[in-house]
């Protein structure tokens, strides 16, 4: 669904609302808890210069809570003191009551034990005030205690993430014993008569929460429809047995990704006929979505088909943070408000209504905020209704006076109650303690700035937006500054439905018929190539006409004699072209992504993020030439004048691979074009038809037809003629490493005739290694793995295909990897939900295989996924070894096979990583500080990434290019990379004529 535009959200509650009985009524129950603090800022010692410190120095919490989290995978007291160090010694701080010094003292082995004790004992004392027990068992008495004290709860199983079908499953097994538990747990406590009936009656004491995420690691926003069957295969049996049982089930919400999937599971299920009249079925609303309002409709719209009312838990919404960073990194709109008083507001206007809509929606209110639980109490009181009508409800551990005072005025209040073990539970107690502390956060500013009474209960008014804020639309002028071409958001159910409509469009229109072009004549007559869709391979997706070394003659005379005139074109109007083919290219983002998806068997997101890296890519350097390559002043003495100038060098010849077939060939050209080069395009020979769609777009776009010829056919004859001919003065190549050899070998020798130095812009292969530290987070670390080795099928000269383990996370690393891995099941890549795409073509396929055949010698294959034989498909692999030198950790391989190397330690992991011919990209999984210092200095590759996959680098961000055997060393989609296509130029004029100058004059 599409988030509502910015600011489009109603009113506030006025009208019946009055503000008047909110602030009387606020000030009264601020009495009743003045001079009450949750336990969490008044606590021991620890807690209590934590949490302050935390609150001074924005960059302590950082640290403080990145330690906390880091906690539970240090295994030994010289691990946890070494990490204490490095967190929070860091920049020579100052710490609070001699901390400092205690900490430095952990040098000493005894003292290190000492205070890796007492930090544990600490945290997990922090830990227990937010969680209730380690499973509802060992929760038990704590629950029960609650109940005595006149709390309902709802129970949440903490660990989101799942990285395997394995871990998956373990979930729905965990809440259907939590289901089979409560009910009877609960049936022997007393009876509470406030807690026990509710607006439907009677009301069951069991009452769980279900994270779907937890109980499917698959689920995508492309793929809504197979992310809602399975879990509805999941969901539903533990929804039988909580009606059976006698069990309450109130689905939580997370991210916005997951939203969709999780209302329409919600939908569906409520609306059922076995589930239609049971009235315990509820559901989070998240006041921060833009969507919130359309979201109250929906299941207005629910309760009204059912008869039966639902329960709707209205929150704020726990992934602020998240959904702000994330929506930036990939360039789409923001779902969440952007200013807390709008977040606020649109809780106070979903309050509203959700009461005038009792009779279909039972309320449940989840906040701290005083504010926002006077609105809700004064409207309900107006509105007619009793205490027991509607539910307060708290996160357990978080404001202890104002649940009590709650629960004293007769309501309803239950406490969200979490279950888990120490691991899990740390991420959980670190959102905690970041939503405490957020500058924003109601209970900071009352427990610990003291915000006067009168500021807290002001009504939240919507900010006019400030022009930063303002929505971007990028209006592709050539003066405006760079900004990365969006990807497509999947969550926009229309997004979703034009890609698969432009996938299966493209589907019938295979074969493409490909032709040779020259000067802007085609050319059909050469010998054809076949290319056959590696999703189904009897079915041919581009039929080419090979060009011959005759038209390689043609199309260069033709350039070089027509050359000078694009060199002297005013560089701003070749960077315009160039513009503007970005702009063409996005507007034909659907068309060219299906085409990738069956001539390349790309996935939809690995496609779409091709074309978005072509736009980028034009859009990057027609700015980057215009502030690199334009001419200017060198020195300023009197006397002389100096300008610097660049120029094209000639005929390029822009060879190309198939994997990033459109992005990498539209970098390469588009660079030399607007160098002031001429381009001699030649395809991979897997890759004509977009490339010939390209090559359409930039001849629609401006580009003189003798300035772009394109030339498929195979590398051996087109691509040998062109890097041979005496005229063309310039190679921009990508793909292996033996073909990038030749071409380097073959531009030195110079041919008669010859009248230039050529020159080869050369990006080659890589050997790339992800280290996982014995501290990584695992969950984070097994995910970026899969993504880095399997994505497109290992196809990326990115991809990760070494991953060296630190110590002794080595064992449970390589369990879960192998349970991910299961996951991985061949399918075509025009289906949404494709994990494991085909490769690229029979060659590949029988090389592959091949491969996977026999043992391998010295090595211990680890796990073979599953086969699918109608396309070029091979099952994913991973592989043991002991041998840093072994071919598995040396030859690129370009296809889903892993190898996995134990290290002694983390300088040892480095030492390994960088055993290589290649460095290309490597990735790092720690969280030391220390380990990623020695990794930025000492992991050698062109393109580091740390704590995230090695894969998806983005243009001007992440430029793009390796060194040794990867590559010259150029770095596309980078500052500088221009320059490698042009001529420098100087020219000094003396200006001093007869003794005088004009710069003094
Ligand atoms: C019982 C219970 C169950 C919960 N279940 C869920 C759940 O399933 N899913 C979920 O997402 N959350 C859930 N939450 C968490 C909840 O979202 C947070 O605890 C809550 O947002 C804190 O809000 P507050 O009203 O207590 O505090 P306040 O301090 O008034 O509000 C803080 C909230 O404001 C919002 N905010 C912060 N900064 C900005 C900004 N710059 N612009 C706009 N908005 C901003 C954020 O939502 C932040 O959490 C639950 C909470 C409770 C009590």
């Amino acid at each position: 669904m599409d988030p509502a535009p910015e600011n489009s959200h109603p009113p506030a509650a006025d009208g019946i609302l009055l503000e008047h009985d909110i602030q009387r009524l606020g000030r009264e129950l601020h009495g009743r808890i003045k001079g009450k603090s949750p336990g969490i800022f008044q606590a021991s010692y620890w807690k209590g210069l934590l949490m302050d410190g935390a609150m001074r120095d924005p960059s302590l919490k950082t640290d403080l809570f990145r330690l906390v989290d880091a906690l539970p995978a240090l295994s030994t007291s010289e691990e946890i003191a070494r990490h204490a160090r490095e967190y929070l010694l860091a920049d020579q701080r100052s710490l609070p009551m001699g901390m400092g010094l205690a900490l430095r003292t952990t040098q000493n082995r005894i003292a290190a034990s000492i205070s890796a004790f007492v930090i544990k004992r600490h945290v997990r004392s922090m830990a227990e005030m937010f969680i209730i027990g380690r499973d509802a068992r060992d929760a038990r008495a704590a629950l029960q205690k609650l109940w005595n004290q006149g709390f309902g709860f709802t129970v949440d199983l903490l660990g989101e993430a799942s990285v395997s079908e394995a871990e998956s499953e373990v979930y729905v097994r965990r809440y259907d014993d939590l289901i089979e538990f409560l009910p009877s747990e609960t049936a022997r406590w007393k009876p509470n008569e406030i807690l026990d009936r509710g607006p439907a009656g009677s009301h069951p004491r069991a009452n769980i929460s279900l994270k779907l995420s937890a109980m499917d690691h698959l689920l995508d926003p492309a793929d809504v429809e197979g992310g809602v069957r399975r879990l509805l295969g999941r969901v539903r049996p533990l929804l039988w047995r909580a009606r059976d049982l006698g069990a309450f089930i109130n689905f939580d919400l997370e991210q916005w990704s997951l939203h969709e999937i999780a209302f329409r599971v919600f939908e569906t299920l409520a609306a059922e006929p076995e589930f239609a009249s049971w009235p315990h079925l509820g559901i989070v609303m998240q006041a921060y979505l833009k969507s919130a309002d359309d979201d109250l409709d929906r299941l207005l719209a629910l309760a009204a088909k059912r008869g039966t009312p639902l329960t709707v838990r209205l929150v704020k919404g726990a992934y602020w943070d998240y959904e702000f960073v994330q929506s930036g990194l990939i360039g789409v709109p923001c779902p969440v408000f952007l200013k807390k008083p709008e977040t606020d507001a649109h809780y106070e206007h979903l309050i509203r209504r959700l009461l005038e809509n009792r009779d279909k929606i039972h309320s449940a209110f989840g906040t701290h905020n005083l504010r926002s639980i006077t609105v809700a109490l004064t409207l309900a009181e107006k509105l007619g209704l009793a205490p027991g009508d509607f539910e307060l409800q708290m996160l357990y551990g978080m404001a202890e006076a104002e649940r009590d005072m709650l629960r004293n005025l007769g309501h309803r209040v239950r406490l969200y109650t979490p279950v888990g073990d120490l691991i899990t539970g740390m991420a959980y107690l670190v959102r905690r303690l970041l939503e405490n502390t957020a500058n924003s956060s109601f209970v900071r500013l009352r427990h610990y700035e003291h915000i006067d009474i009168g500021e807290l209960l002001t009504k939240p008014e919507i900010p006019a937006p400030s022009s930063e804020e303002a929505p971007k639309s990028y209006d592709g002028v050539l003066t405006s500054p760079f900004e990365n071409c969006a990807l497509s958001d999947f969550t926009n159910a229309p997004v979703r439905e034009d890609f698969a409509r432009a996938v299966a469009e493209a589907e019938k229109q295979m074969p493409w018929h490909v032709p040779v072009v020259v000067n802007g004549r085609i050319w059909p007559d050469g010998e054809a190539l076949h290319h056959v869709s590696p999703n189904l391979n009897t079915r041919l997706a581009a039929r080419t006409s090979s060009a011959t070394v005759d038209d390689v003659e043609k199309a260069v005379r033709t350039a070089r004699t027509s050359w000078p005139a694009w060199r002297d074109l005013p560089l701003k109007k070749r960077a315009k072209l160039i513009n503007n083919l970005g702009a063409r290219l996005e507007a034909d983002r659907l068309r060219l992504a299906a085409m990738e998806v069956h001539e390349q068997g790309k996935p939809w997101r690995e496609a779409d993020a091709d074309i978005a890296e072509a736009v980028d890519f034009c859009r990057y350097y027609a700015r980057q030439a215009l502030a690199e390559l334009g001419p200017r002043t060198q020195g300023n003495l009197p006397g002389e004048a100096n300008t610097l100038s660049y120029e094209g060098r000639g005929v390029c010849a822009v060879i190309a691979p198939w994997n990033f077939p459109l992005a990498i060939l539209c970098g390469m050209t588009t660079a030399a074009l607007v160098a002031g080069n001429a381009v001699m395009l030649k395809p991979a020979e897997q890759a004509t038809a977009v490339a010939y769609a390209f090559y359409q777009h930039a001849i629609a776009a401006g580009i003189p037809a003798d300035m772009l010829a394109f030339l498929p056919g195979p590398g051996e004859i087109v691509g040998d003629a062109l890097v041979r001919h005496r005229d063309v003065v310039q190679i921009a190549f990508t793909g292996s490493r033996d073909v990038g050899l030749s071409i380097l070998k073959i531009a030195t020798e110079v041919v008669p005739g010859q009248s230039m130095i050529k020159r080869v812009v050369c990006e080659m292969g890589g050997k790339n290694a992800i280290i996982v530290d014995d501290d990584a987070d695992l969950d984070e670390a097994i995910t970026g793995v899969i993504k880095s080795a399997f994505g497109y099928a290992g196809q990326k000269c990115s991809a990760c295909s070494r991953v060296i383990v630190v110590g002794s996370c080595y064992a449970p690393f390589l369990a879960r990897l192998k349970a991910a891995a299961a996951s991985l099941v061949p399918s075509s890549a025009a289906s949404p939900d494709c994990l494991l795409s085909p490769v690229i073509d029979e060659a590949s396929f029988t090389r592959l295989r091949d491969l996977l055949r026999e043992p391998i010698d010295d090595a211990h294959r680890v796990f073979c996924g599953a086969v699918k034989s109608d396309g070029w498909f091979v099952p994913p692999a991973i592989f043991e070894v002991s041998d840093p030198r072994h071919f598995l950790m040396q030859r690129e391989l370009f296809g889903p096979i892993l190898t996995v190397f134990a290290a002694r330690d983390f300088s040892h992991a480095i030492e390994v990583a960088n055993t290589s011919d290649y460095a290309l990209t490597g990735a790092v999984y720690s969280r030391s500080p220390s380990h990623l210092e020695q990794a930025t200095l000492e992991f050698r590759v062109g393109n580091l990434y740390l704590n995230r996959p090695c894969t998806g680098a983005l243009v001007n961000r992440q430029p793009f290019g390796g060194f040794k055997m990867s590559g010259a060393g150029t770095k596309a989609g980078g500052p500088g990379y221009l320059l490698h296509f042009a001529e420098m130029r100087v020219c000094t004029e003396n200006t001093m004529r007869r003794g005088f100058t004009p710069e003094i004059l």
